[in-house]
């Protein structure tokens, strides 16, 4: 990462003990607004010594649990629960989120692949600089919350391992992923996104990160919500940041099922274009070998359409949604049971 300081300001002041709600302003100089800035709303909640916890959603904007969830905590945490401070940035990538959309509709970037960004890039690469150089030194522990957006459904999963950790934040992560009790645990394989996603970033930066995949198919999902809403509110209790009452929406916490992906053969992809039939659903075991889809041509309907095998045995733990499937759209993937 370049040494040059993040072009992004904000009034809030980090140091300041209190509940400051305002915007990051992202400078955008454009045709309707010379000079003007992006309005990326945060929020920092400080009351007097204790860890910082970093809460963000809307790094891929299609993605809404983690939205929803972030913005009504922020309505509820008074600060005088608090005990360090807790910084949420509800719309990461606030292009994306504002439009809907997985990557941002200005620069087209997934920002979930550009940490550590740049101080004189494009928007996206900007708000990744600022999110790896300025909140993250600040930050002890965070919650990076996704679902699986409008191209995927997921089962209420925490993300306990999208990057290398050392033995020791992985025993921290695996704690606070138990506390937040999602049916589900998933460890991705390694590789994922490099090292230029928001958990890699968060890792290397020396943060205990936790991460979660709830539901998708670019809506909110009632259940998925209320175990998102149920696990970062026993997070954050746990870490000893908020001392909050239980909300009306906190979903008790059940006992996890820890699974893991530990080659790419738990992945499934279309081997076509066509129309997507699946022949399984999120929640079932499969078998290797098993046929998971097929792949329809209408423009030819007197062809047999491609079939796709599951190349590993497991869990379905995510689903591709939309029927228009292209060569190379990734269809479901699998978990694995996973030994602690
Ligand atoms: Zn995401």
């Amino acid at each position: 990462m370049s040494d040059k300081p993040s072009r992004l300001s904000t009034r809030i002041d980090f140091e300041k003990d209190g509940k400051q709600c305002d915007y990051l302003q992202l400078p955008h100089s454009v045709h309707r607004s010379a000079y003007g800035w992006l309005p990326v709303p945060l929020v920092c909640i400080k009351n007097g010594e204790g860890p910082t916890v970093l809460l963000s959603s809307g790094v891929h904007g299609d993605e809404y649990e983690g939205q929803v969830t972030l913005s009504k905590l922020i309505r509820e945490i008074e600060v005088d629960d608090v005990a360090g401070r807790i910084i949420i940035v509800p719309m990461a990538n606030y292009p994306a989120a504002k439009a809907g959309l997985r990557t941002s509709p200005i620069d087209e970037l997934n920002m979930n692949r550009v940490f550590p960004g740049e101080a004189d890039g494009t928007p996206t690469l900007m708000l990744a600089h600022y999110m790896e150089s300025v909140l993250m030194p600040l930050t002890d522990y965070a919650l990076d919350l996704h679902s699986g957006g409008s191209s995927l459904m997921y089962l209420p999963t925490v993300i306990l391992r999208a990057a290398e950790v050392t033995d020791e934040v992985e025993r921290q992560v695996v704690e606070l992923g138990r506390v937040f009790g999602a049916p589900y645990g998933f460890f991705f394989p390694p590789g994922q996104g490099g090292g230029a996603t928001n958990m890699a970033a968060q890792a290397r930066n020396g943060i205990v990160p936790i991460g979660t995949e709830m539901g998708g198919m670019g809506a909110v999902t009632p259940e998925c919500l209320r175990v998102c809403e149920g696990g970062v509110r026993r997070v954050l209790r746990h870490i000893g940041v908020w001392k909050g009452p239980v909300g009306p929406d906190e979903q008790p916490p059940v006992e996890t099922r820890m699974l893991t992906a530990e080659t790419w053969e738990s992945f499934s992809y279309a081997n076509e274009d066509g129309i997507f039939e699946p022949l399984v659903e999120l929640g079932d075991e499969v078998e290797k070998g098993q046929l998971a889809a097929r792949l329809h041509s209408p423009a030819t309907p007197w062809r047999e359409p491609a079939e796709v095998r599951f190349d590993a045995s497991g869990l379905v733990v995510c689903k591709r949604v939309p029927g228009m499937t292209e060569r190379g759209d990734c269809l479901f993937h699998l978990g694995a049971d996973f030994e602690i």
